[in-house]
C-alpha cells in the first residue's frame, strides 16, 4: 500500500528514473523534451538519472514500467497519460497499483470550475473527473492546468505523476516537486562548468589537453559535445563541499583556458551569437551582414539574442548577382571574371554593406551549397567569408562537404569565429 508524502532521508546520491508516457513519442510524433527538462532539473539537485523510459499509453507497459521501477529506486518521476480523454490512463492505472480509490479533491474541484468560467468554454463532466484522485497521493497542485500531479510512495521510492503538457509538468516540478525533493533528500552536489571553444575540432582539443585531462582526479570528468564548428567542454564534479568543488573545477577550467588559447570562445555555457553580442557590446562595436548563399542566417542568428538592437542596425540579404551589383556595387567585371563566389565579391559586399548601414564590421557570405551548380574550379560547398572594419579588408576560402542545412550553420560558427577573432585583436588579443 502507498502512502503520502513523509520525509525519507538517503545520505547517498539520489537515484531517478523518468517514465515518458504516449504513444506519440513513441512513432516520434512528439519529442520527448519533458525528460531533457527534468533530467537538467535534478543534476542541479545531485540527482543522477539512471534510466530514461519511454512507453505507450498502455495499461501493460505502464504496469511493467513501475513493476521496473518501484522499490529498485529512489525516485521515479512520470509524465503523460494525465488529459481528460479516454486514451489518457495513467491515473486509474496508478490508483489500481497503488491500491487506491479514485475521490474527489474539492480545491481541484475548484480550480477547474475557476479556469472553465474564465474561458467561453462549457465545462463537462470528463473535465471535473480531472478533480478525482487517488486517495492513496499527495496531491501536487497544477497552477496552469486542469490535472493535478500525483505523489505516491511506496516500497523507499517516491514516484510522481504530471501531466506531459511541458508547461503544465514544468509548473508541477516548480512549485511542488523541486522544493519537496531537495527538503527530503541530502543529496549530494553535481558542478558543471562549461568551456565553449570555436573553430577546431575535438581530437585535436584533447590532444592540447591531453596531459590536464589525465590530471583531473576521479571525482571530476570532462566531457566532449561536439557540434557543427564548435566543441564544448563540460567539467562535472561530485561531491560533499560545494565550495570546494567549485574552486576545483575553477582551477582546471583555468588550466584548459590557457592551454587552449584563443580558441576558447565563452567559460560558460552560452550561444555563439550571445558571445558576439557580448563582444560587439563590451567593445562599442556595430556590426552588419551581406549575404548571399546563408539568406539571413547570419542575421536571424543575432537578432536570436536580447538586446542585439544596440550592436546591429540591419543588414543585405543580395542572393542574384544583379542584387550584389545594384545595391552593393560589386562591379561587372568582377562577376564576370572572378565570380559571385570570390574573394573579390565579398570583399566588396563586406565593404559596401558597412558603410551604407554605419557599422563598425561588416561580414559577408557567397558560396555554392549545391547540390547542382558546382565546377571542378568551384566545387559545391566553396564558401568565401569577407570581413571589412574601418582600417581593413579581408577574405577567408572555405570548402564545406554537407547538405545545405549544416553547410548554413558551419558558414555561421565560421563567420561568427571571424568576427570574434576581429574583436579580440582589435583589442589586442592575439590568435
Ligand atoms: P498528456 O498529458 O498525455 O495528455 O499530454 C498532453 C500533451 O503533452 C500532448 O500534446 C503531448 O504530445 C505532450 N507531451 C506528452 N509527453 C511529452 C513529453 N515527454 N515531452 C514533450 N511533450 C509531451
Ligand atoms: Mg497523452
Amino acid at each position: 500500500m502507498a502512502c503520502k508524502a513523509g520525509y525519507i532521508l538517503v545520505k547517498r546520491p539520489m537515484q531517478c528514473i523518468i517514465i515518458t508516457i504516449g504513444d506519440e513519442l513513441l512513432i516520434g510524433q512528439t519529442i520527448d523534451t519533458n525528460s531533457a527538462w527534468m533530467a537538467q532539473q535534478l543534476n542541479l539537485l545531485g540527482i543522477a538519472v539512471t534510466r530514461r523510459i519511454a512507453i505507450a499509453d498502455e495499461r501493460n507497459a505502464i504496469i511493467n514500467a513501475l513493476n521496473e521501477t518501484v522499490g529498485k529506486t529512489d525516485l521515479v518521476l512520470l509524465t503523460g497519460g494525465l488529459g481528460p480523454t479516454a486514451d489518457d490512463i495513467t491515473k486509474p492505472v496508478l490508483c489500481g497499483y497503488f491500491g487506491g480509490k479514485l475521490v474527489v479533491n474539492l480545491e481541484v474541484q475548484e480550480h477547474v470550475r475557476k479556469i472553465f468560467s474564465k474561458s467561453d468554454r462549457p465545462i463537462l463532466q470528463r473535465n471535473l473527473a480531472q478533480a478525482e484522485v487517488p486517495d492513496v497521493c499527495t496531491v501536487l497542485f497544477n497552477r496552469v492546468g486542469t490535472a493535478p500531479g500525483m505523489w505516491f510512495e511506496n516500497d523507499g521510492t517516491i514516484v510522481v505523476a504530471m501531466p506531459g503538457v511541458p508547461f503544465e509538468m514544468q509548473a508541477i516540478m516548480e512549485d511542488e516537486v523541486l522544493p519537496r525533493i531537495s527538503k527530503a533528500f541530502i543529496t549530494n552536489n553535481i558542478l558543471h562548468k562549461t568551456l565553449i571553444t570555436a573553430g577546431m575540432g575535438e581530437s585535436y582539443i584533447a590532444e592540447q589537453i591531453a596531459a590536464i585531462e589525465q590530471s583531473l582526479p576521479a571525482h571530476i570528468s570532462l566531457a566532449y559535445l561536439p557540434s557543427p564548428g564548435m566543441v564544448k567542454l563540460r567539467l562535472t564534479a561530485q561531491g560533499n563541499n560545494r565550495s570546494e568543488l567549485e574552486s576545483e573545477i575553477e582551477i582546471f577550467a583555468v588550466q584548459i583556458k590557457q592551454r587552449l588559447g584563443i580558441i576558447v570562445a565563452a567559460d560558460e555555457d552560452i550561444s555563439m551569437e550571445q558571445i558576439i553580442v557580448n563582444l560587439l557590446k563590451q567593445h562599442q562595436r556595430t556590426v552588419t551582414f551581406a549575404e548571399s548563399c546563408t539568406g539571413g542566417y547570419l542575421a536571424h542568428r543575432l537578432t536570436l539574442v536580447p538586446g542585439a538592437s544596440e550592436v546591429f542596425n540591419g543588414s543585405m540579404v543580395t542572393y542574384a548577382n544583379a542584387i550584389k551589383q545594384r545595391y552593393l556595387h560589386v562591379p561587372d567585371t568582377v562577376l564576370q571574371t572572378d565570380g559571385a563566389v570570390s574573394e573579390a565579391t565579398v570583399l566588396q559586399m563586406a565593404t559596401q554593406a558597412r558603410i551604407m548601414f554605419e557599422a563598425d564590421i561588416a561580414i559577408a557570405v557567397s558560396g555554392i551549397l549545391g547540390p547542382g551548380g558546382g565546377t571542378d574550379e568551384k566545387p559545391v560547398g566553396l564558401v568565401w567569408i569577407g570581413l571589412a572594419t574601418t582600417l581593413h579588408a579581408y577574405a577567408r576560402k572555405f570548402l564545406f562537404r554537407h547538405d545545405r542545412v549544416r553547410n548554413k550553420e558551419l558558414i555561421f560558427q565560421a563567420a561568427y569565429d571571424m568576427l570574434r577573432k576581429e574583436l579580440l585583436a582589435e583589442n589586442g588579443v592575439e590568435g
